[in-house]
């Protein structure tokens, strides 16, 4: 429901510098660490279990977020040991140094079971090449012929390259579930549409919700479709996460995301989402009045220049928006001469 009364707040405007720590509640610290991307930043948060800590994510295997939480961890952790990191989901600027504190810190991770295998997974799957089942996905989502050539002959993106090696072993979060950390009783809701079988965690005790990249306050988390499942549609089920959180969800809780800033209003942000969403599935269908591939769709999607940083996530949510389109009936689709996919509105 839009309740024109709760607008969205943000009670921190700066956000803790590299190797420092806000406290947004007690025993709650926020901390950030440093990305090699357009987006510079991930969020993470240290709770205090008293004799330890949990971590609620790890940041991505860099040397300098290594460095960076070394110097946390002596500095406003105080020494004090790691006994659980909790990863909310997959993704390397996540779960990427998970195994670095559960091999060299001794702590345990927690996780969903399909984060914890989709990570692994993608860890242990290192390619010099891109396989032939990425080939095709590229060609079928209509990648310029020269690039595909390019990118053949060139050692693709691997997980391992950013995730420390993942061990053996996790404990597993599931949705309904709880887990104390901090003090405080938190209830676990999943997620889907970034990532599969995300986690969120929903504080009993007072107003703080962890929302990893399920709610980011001012961005859209991308929503992607890979080799991996070519025909999966995440735009449903990302607007399901969505429609469902919101049930839970009020406009005085603390959102603690895995980017930007800390916010309240988490009822409107979900909101946001899930109206951009179908504006810009509307702009696409209005856009395929002529048959396009999803290489042809960026302009009605983002509706700014996409540069070759941004190419590879601006492709694969073009895909996954596209398939939603076709898979709701609101899009044909036949492949072209060069073997791409391309779409047309229907009716
Ligand atoms: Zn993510």
């Amino acid at each position: 429901m839009m309740d024109g009364t709760t607008g969205i707040r943000t009670p921190w405007q700066t956000p803790p510098a590299p190797g420092e720590a806000v406290e947004v509640a007690q025993g709650v610290l926020w901390l950030r660490l440093p990305l090699p991307m357009k987006l510079d930043h991930v969020n993470v948060y240290a709770l205090d279990d008293g004799d330890g800590w949990t971590l609620v994510d790890s940041g991505m295997n860099t040397r300098r977020t290594r460095e960076t939480w070394e110097a946390l961890l002596s500095g406003p952790l105080g020494g004090k040991p790691v006994r659980r990191v909790v990863a909310t989901h997959h993704h390397p600027d996540h779960i990427g140094l998970a195994g670095w504190f559960q091999r060299e810190k001794g702590a345990e991770l927690l996780t969903t079971r399909t984060a914890w295998l989709f990570a692994r997974m993608l860890t242990l799957d290192e390619q010099d090449r891109p396989p032939p089942e990425t080939l095709a996905f590229w060609r079928r989502a209509g990648m310029a012929e020269d690039m595909l050539n390019e990118r053949a002959n060139e050692r693709p993106f691997n997980f391992a390259d950013i995730v420390w090696p993942m061990p053996l072993g996790f404990g597993r979060l599931t949705e309904g579930g709880t887990i104390r950390m901090g003090g405080r009783t938190w209830d676990i809701r999943c997620g889907g549409g970034h990532a599969p079988e995300h986690a969120t965690f929903w504080s009993r005790d007072d107003g703080l919700v962890l929302t990893g990249d399920q709610v980011i306050l001012s961005i859209s988390s991308n929503i992607g479709v890979y080799a991996t499942e070519p025909e999966a549609d995440p735009v449903a089920d990302w607007l399901a996460s969505c429609e469902r959180l919101s049930t839970y969800a009020r406009p005085d809780q603390l959102a603690l995301g895995g980017h930007k800033l800390p916010f309240t209003g988490l009822p409107m942000r979900l909101r946001q989402l899930i109206d951009n969403h179908h504006s810009a599935l509307e702009r696409l269908e209005r856009h395929l009045d002529t048959p396009r591939t999803a290489a042809e769709c960026f302009a009605p999607l983002f509706r700014r220049e996409i540069g070759p940083q941004e190419y590879g996530l601006a492709l694969v949510e073009a895909v996954a928006h596209l398939n939603h389109l076709h898979q709701t009936a609101r899009a044909v689709r036949r492949l072209n001469e060069s073997g791409a996919w391309e779409f047309s509105r229907v009716g």
